[in-house]
């Protein structure tokens, strides 16, 4: 309760608030991050999340078929739009939509994620298939290790969207919620400051012969209330004026 754990534990939480724009445009969501951010005549971050299009191709031969991927915008946009026009039962467009975003209040507490893949066309691709190509998609745009990590080999699978708790960021809370906290409890010393310096004011103008409420001026005054608000006024002759 003074005015050095004031000042430290203020500029303590005022320095985390500053670092909360940071949570924002690293694709996360702080409330109060981008309320910092816009004070700070931030620009509005848009970012554009990838999306991955690809065409798979069903390449039979006799009794065997295989699913080829072709990335146009890599590869060759001329190939895709040539084995579209060839056998389109046997090519579909495969969209890929990663999607993933934080939120929070003060810092992002929560993670959430979405992968859709849609495959258009390709009347001729069985079930299996199909599986095929969300496999090979994924092989081909995220790298052939990607399915070791679970969540690419669910999306291989089948659409995923889920939301996770963050629990640094839920840590950091407590921590940011303990500073306001103290931060309150240390303002312990605000009205004792005040008090003393109201009594200081008030034992001045008496001294100068005034009314410590409105200052009008009881020189002369015998009465124990100051005639202009009615304060009541021990010893209104006490000071150098009488
Ligand atoms: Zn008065």
């Amino acid at each position: 309760m003074n005015p050095v754990a004031t000042v430290a534990l203020g500029a303590a939480l005022a320095w985390d608030a500053a670092s909360l724009p940071w949570h924002w445009t690293q694709g996360g969501r702080s409330t109060v991050g981008e309320w910092v951010y816009q004070l700070r005549g931030g620009a509005r971050v848009t970012s554009q999340p990838p999306v991955y299009d690809v065409v798979a191709v069903k390449e039979s031969d006799g009794a065997e078929s295989r699913i080829r991927i072709l990335q146009p915008y890599i590869e060759s946009m001329d190939e895709a739009t040539r084995l579209l026009a060839e056998n389109p039962a046997m090519v579909c467009i495969v969209t890929y939509t990663p999607r993933q975003s934080r939120s929070g209040f003060w810092a992002v507490t929560r993670l959430h994620e979405s992968h859709t893949i849609v495959l258009t066309g390709g009347s001729a691709f069985t079930a299996e298939d199909r599986r095929a190509v969300r496999r090979a998609t994924l092989e081909a745009v995220l790298g052939p290790e990607s399915l070791r990590d679970p969540v690419v080999a669910r999306v291989s699978r089948e659409d995923f969207s889920a939301t996770r708790v963050l629990w640094g960021g839920v840590a950091h809370n407590v921590m940011a919620a303990t500073g306001v906290l103290l931060f309150g409890l240390s303002l312990g010393w605000v009205p004792a400051y005040w008090a003393a310096a109201r009594r200081r004011r008030a034992r001045a103008a008496l001294w100068r012969g005034e009314c410590p409420g409105c200052g009008y001026s009881l020189r002369g005054l015998e009465a124990a209330k100051c005639p202009e608000c009615g304060r009541e006024v021990k010893d209104p002759g006490a000071g150098p004026g009488s």
